[in-house]
């Protein structure tokens, strides 16, 4: 497995690949790996016959008063589990690699980018959207994984992809779930064994909005009002957003007549932890 650290060096790995006739997948993360990670490598491995993944901790998509100083940093583990499962490249730049001391370019997908996480967050999409479109120049794949977990995230790259006419498709995979159902995230490091517990009411509210769906509720302020009556039982983690949106606009949708994208974040202790589920 190759680590590579410059734009230059990666390119002409690339290029090699395709030029071997081999189909680029490229996994980008921000390091930290657990399984949801190691499963969009597997996915990667299925469909292309080079795999590349990159770790690097984008510090635009950080707010001031975020984590960036802190987030986790494995970088040997990491390197270990992907070596695993087979990465032909490693991708880790240092930051001036990505952003020069006089970049000046931004990439933005207007209104998407101010839903969901964005609003709690702002410039958090700018930032991710910025540094995807700088890594799929650099690493040139034919395919990119990403998780349903960031899934505006997802909603909004597929969105730059088809607006910038990008030559990569971007496949999503599912959310991957620690046994008792809580969403692997690197965050989960920072929780402490109670809010760890108490964070299983993301996940916990989510699948009885889906058992009440399922049991003929359609009507979204009844659902959302019903499921912040069941957040609430858990008074240790503070709710960010609850709702219940059209999967590729991010609009909120009146009555669920469409599969829809039920969305919560929330914060255990200073832990902001994400999770959804699709309803169809
Ligand atoms: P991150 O390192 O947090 O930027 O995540 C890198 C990629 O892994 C993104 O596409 C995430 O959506 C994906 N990912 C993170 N956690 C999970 C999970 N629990 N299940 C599936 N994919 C995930």
């Amino acid at each position: 497995m190759q680590i590579l650290r410059t734009a230059g060096e990666m390119r002409n790995a690339s290029r090699a690949a395709q030029r071997g006739q081999q189909r680029l997948g490229f996994v980008p993360t921000m390091g930290a790996l657990h399984e949801g990670h190691l499963s969009l490598v597997r996915a990667a491995r299925k469909h292309c016959e080079s795999v590349i993944a990159s770790i690097f901790v984008n510090p635009t998509q950080f707010g001031p008063n975020e984590d960036f100083g802190k987030y986790p940093r494995t970088f040997e583990r990491d390197c270990e589990l992907l070596r695993n499962e087979g990465v032909a490249v490693v991708f880790a730049p240092p930051v001036e690699e990505i952003y020069p001391p006089d970049a000046a370019t931004w990439v933005t997908v207007d209104g998407l980018s101010d839903r969901l996480c964005g609003r709690s967050r702002p410039g958090h999409f700018r930032g991710v959207t910025t540094v995807v479109n700088k890594l799929f120049n650099i690493v040139e794949p034919d395919q990119a994984f990403f998780g349903q977990k960031d899934a505006a995230q997802v909603a909004i790259l597929k969105r730059m992809v088809q607006d910038l006419r990008l030559p990569v498709e971007i496949v999503v995979c599912p959310i991957v779930r620690e046994p008792d159902g809580l969403a692997m995230s690197s965050r989960n490091a920072y929780l402490s064994p109670g809010e760890r517990t108490s964070a299983l009411i993301l996940s916990r509210t989510l699948q009885d909005m889906e058992r009440r769906f399922r049991d003929g509720e359609t009507n979204v302020s009844a659902l959302i009002a019903m499921a912040k009556k069941t957040f609430a039982s858990e008074p240790n983690v503070r709710l960010d957003y609850l709702e219940i949106v059209d999967p590729d606009t991010l609009q909120t949708l009146g009555v669920l007549d469409r599969p829809a994208l039920v969305a919560i974040a929330a914060f255990a202790g200073s832990t902001r932890l994400i999770d959804n589920l699709i309803v169809r």
